[in-house]
């Protein structure tokens, strides 16, 4: 059963308005541009892999893309370094939150691409250079994600940077390891900026349906990464993407996914479509509330639940 006309006919602004009634959860705070952010913004947005994209009020809204940047990065680092990067950083969830300053024992690895250890290892590992080359590259390459020119708020950034004391702990730690191989500072640095991205809910939607689509951008047509690095990315975030939380969204939710700080949410359901929520309010492992219950009744209404018999 093809589930591409019922998504396509989709109502985004009925299930906008059945979850912006959802209360709770609180803005995150770590730097003053997210805690600035707007508690009542609510954006979703469907990207089908014939190229249909579908989106409710309030997709076009920026944001920083932040940790909803993870699954590119991971992509990337597993382009740049064919797949090496596979044995440098663990694929393992964690149970524990997203900046926990833990590596793996015995390995010094940094647990999974989804963590905060292991995307300030990915960001490290693409070609490009220095910080400037690097954040070029991955700006070039989360744009060809996402089919259109993205850019990095330089305000984010510098925040992100200046007040990640616990990303700085991290690739220090990291570097005692021996696992990190560029400058703890240079590290953090391309990561803060990957973090400030700005996307809308389109924009990231389709990023998501690029990695539904294994790797090709179904809006542009361009093939961004090869088959088998989306499926890879695809696993890890089913598996680790909701950090510790990942096992109560797969029951729930069932589709892989990666959640944000600013309240955003990447969906990619292989083969069928992407999509993204963006509202700022957290729960405890800094899911966005209404993300969640969008996600739930999107994947129930088109049957997106991968564990799901049809
Ligand atoms: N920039 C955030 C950090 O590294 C990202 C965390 C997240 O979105 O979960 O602290």
């Amino acid at each position: 059963m093809s589930r591409t006309p019922e998504a396509r006919a989709y109502d985004l602004d009925a299930l906008r308005e059945r979850v912006l009634g959802e209360g709770g959860g609180t803005v995150d705070d770590s730097i003053p541009q997210l805690a600035a952010a707007d508690p009542g913004l609510c954006g979703l947005a469907l990207a089908l892999l014939d190229g249909t994209v579908r989106t409710s009020a309030q997709a076009d809204v920026p944001f920083s893309v932040q940790s909803a940047v993870k699954p590119f990065l991971f992509a990337l680092a597993l382009l740049d370094t064919g797949g090496r990067a596979l044995d440098l950083i663990g694929i393992e969830p964690t149970g524990e939150s997203f900046d926990a300053i833990k590596l793996e024992t015995g390995t010094g690895r940094p647990p999974n691409p989804m963590v905060n250890a292991g995307a300030l290892l990915t960001a490290a590992l693409v070609d490009g250079g220095d910080v400037e080359g690097r954040t070029a590259r991955i700006l070039r390459g989360l744009s060809a994600f996402a089919g259109q020119d993205l850019g990095v708020d330089e305000d984010v950034a510098r925040s992100e940077h200046l007040l990640g004391d616990r990303n700085h702990a991290l690739a220090h730690l990291m570097r005692a390891e021996g696992t990190l191989e560029v400058g703890a500072d240079d590290a953090v640095a391309v990561y803060a900026a990957a973090c400030a991205v700005r996307v809308d809910a389109r924009a990231l939607a389709v990023m998501g349906a690029t990695l539904a689509g294994g790797g090709v951008n179904p809006v542009s047509g361009e093939r961004v990464v090869p088959a088998g690095v989306a499926r890879d990315v695809v696993s890890v975030m089913a598996t680790c993407g909701v950090y510790d939380g990942s096992g109560r969204w797969m029951r729930s939710v069932g589709v892989p996914a990666k959640s944000s700080v600013s309240g955003g949410i990447v969906l990619s359901a292989p083969g069928v479509l992407g999509a993204a929520v963006v509202s700022p309010p957290l729960d405890e492992q800094g899911t966005s509330v209404r993300g969640r219950v969008a996600c739930e009744a999107l994947s129930a209404d088109l049957d997106l639940h991968v564990f799901g018999v049809r």
